[in-house]
């Protein structure tokens, strides 16, 4: 395969030497270790590629001149790059397809601003380092990801899709939720371009593929004080029920709502003790303080039980209790069930019990399954699937394929490619975007198709049947299906 072939084959010495003085590391240890991201945790699919495929180095940039001289080396020396954050990409995005370099982001981790309700950050910065400069404001990010104490806003907006906070602010890509980003071309004169408005969609969830993020600007949310609860009920069906009734609650200010059956929380040996025997309902809940009491009228209404109740990261789980939902509710199963996955299925309103039903009755005799409540595109959605254990491809999409029959959207998680992933479609802006701020092709090579021609060679996972995720109401105009303005973003202001 040609991606393959050309691993090992750059010109690592002149890559260096056109980078002065920049942090470079070819330990190959370290280097194997930094190729690495979650990946081989979550898919079974994509493994034994996520554990092979290594870069050739890494480089470190200090700031946003180190930055620029980065691109510009690649550009004259045709040196691949990928985007590294945390790591904590767990469908593909951060895997050195073709080696090259590594450029790990984290020393750009400044809060650069705050001010109107919104904040401004290096690239390289964690989201709890941003939630710690802005809570004693009163102010908070809207959202995150479970993954929030190490993962970096860069990571979170190139690779991530939703998280905490999505029950009430929408995902990522919803208008608003992202107000700007300051993105480097890999030119040999290397430009800055500001994207903002919808151009930033361009960017977001492309796995650094079309620029390097040295910036991101987002709006803020009000600080409350979180409660956390977690509720059981005698029927999954109730949890989900009750759920949507929470998520409708427009009175009930949340953060966080995780749905699963007992039997999940079962298998989290830090939080099990907050489940009760025979009750197969389970919610995870982070409540503004002053709506406790609306919030426990309405669990009396649906005759569950609350077994635990504290303060944001005091629970007895030991753990915020985000760090239950989510990503994490994997983790967490996969430390003593390691051969259990899952898919990301998105059941919409207006019938998402219904297909939820649907799909709780056809896998019934899988061992439970998990949600998360996210707003998308307008509409009430729960993202989940059944949990089960790996048995092949063939199998993976006949659940897939069972979960589309009962309604739901589902993503592929086990493909390295970004349009294959369903998450994010792409038209001829992305790749007239794309040409601009790439036209070497260099950035995560093999990761999106209409740019590539080895990327079809390379696409594992890539055929799984996935219907992918429509955007409708966000867009412009009856035709703009994943909510972009038409204006061409390649001729972006410059700085
Ligand atoms: C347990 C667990 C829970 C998770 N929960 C969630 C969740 O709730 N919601 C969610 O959306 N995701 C979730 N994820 C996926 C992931 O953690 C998040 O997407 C996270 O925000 C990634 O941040 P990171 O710094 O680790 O990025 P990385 O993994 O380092 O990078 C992610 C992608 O962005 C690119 N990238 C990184 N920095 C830049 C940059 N400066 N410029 C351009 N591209 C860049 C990388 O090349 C890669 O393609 C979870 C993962 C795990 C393992």
């Amino acid at each position: 395969m040609l991606l393959a072939r050309r691993q090992g084959m750059h010109n690592i010495e002149a890559f260096l030497s056109a980078l002065g003085d920049v942090p470079a590391i070819a330990d190959p240890d370290i280097v194997r270790r930094k190729s690495r991201d979650m990946t081989a945790n979550f898919s079974p699919v994509m493994k034994r590629d996520a554990l092979e495929k290594v870069a050739d180095l890494i480089v470190r940039p200090r700031d946003k001149a180190d930055v620029l001289r980065i691109a510009s080396a690649a550009a004259r020396t045709r040196m691949p790059l990928v985007m590294r954050g945390a790591g904590t990409a767990n469908f593909g995005q951060g895997i050195p397809l073709a080696g090259g370099a590594m450029v790990d982001m984290t020393a750009l981790s400044k809060v650069l601003w705050m001010r109107d309700q919104s904040v401004c950050a290096e690239a390289g910065a964690r989201m709890m380092a941003i939630d710690e400069a802005t809570r004693p404001t009163g102010w908070e990010l809207r959202m995150h990801p479970s993954t929030k104490k190490v993962a970096t806003i860069g990571g979170f907006v190139g690779g991530g899709h939703a998280g905490v906070g999505s029950c009430s602010y929408g995902i990522l890509r919803d208008r608003g939720n992202l107000l700007g980003l300051e993105v480097v071309s890999i030119e040999e004169e290397p430009r800055i371009v500001k994207l903002r408005a919808d151009q930033v969609n361009l960017v977001h969830h492309a796995y650094g593929t079309n620029g390097i993020i040295t910036e991101v600007e987002l709006p803020l949310a009000p600080a409350w004080r979180w409660r956390e609860a977690v509720v059981v009920f005698a029927e999954f069906m109730t949890a989900v029920r009750f759920a949507h009734r929470l998520a409708t609650s427009d009175g009930l200010l949340k953060k966080l709502v995780s749905v699963m059956g007992g039997g999940i929380l079962e298998m989290m040996r830090s939080i099990r003790a907050c489940g009760r025997r025979g009750k197969d309902g389970v919610v995870l809940a982070m409540i503004a303080a002053p709506c406790m009491e609306g919030f426990a009228a309405l669990v009396k209404d649906f005759g569950g039980e609350i077994t635990s109740e504290a303060d944001e990261g005091l629970g007895p789980y030991r753990a915020p209790l985000y760090e239950f939902g989510w990503g994490h509710t994997r983790l967490h199963v996969n430390r003593d069930f390691p051969d259990l996955v899952s898919n990301v299925g998105l059941y919409l309103d207006p019938d998402l019990v219904g297909a939820i039903e649907r799909s709780h009755r056809r896998f019934a005799h899988l061992p439970g399954m998990a949600f998360e409540v996210k707003r998308f595109d307008g509409k009430l959605s729960l993202q989940g699937s059944p949990f089960f254990r790996y048995e092949g491809e063939a199998q993976l999409a006949d659940i897939m394929r069972g979960m589309a029959e009962d309604g739901a959207h589902v993503a592929n998680n086990h493909t390295f490619l970004v349009k294959e992933g369903g998450m994010k479609s792409l038209d001829d802006e992305d790749a007239a975007f794309k040409r601009a701020m790439d036209p070497h092709g260099l950035m995560n090579p093999g990761k999106l198709r209409f740019d590539d021609d080895a990327a079809g060679d390379d696409s594992t996972g890539g055929d799984l049947p996935s219907s992918g995720w429509r955007y409708d109401d966000a867009g412009s105009g009856p035709d703009s299906r994943d909510g972009k303005s038409r204006e061409s973003a390649a001729a972006a202001p410059v700085a």
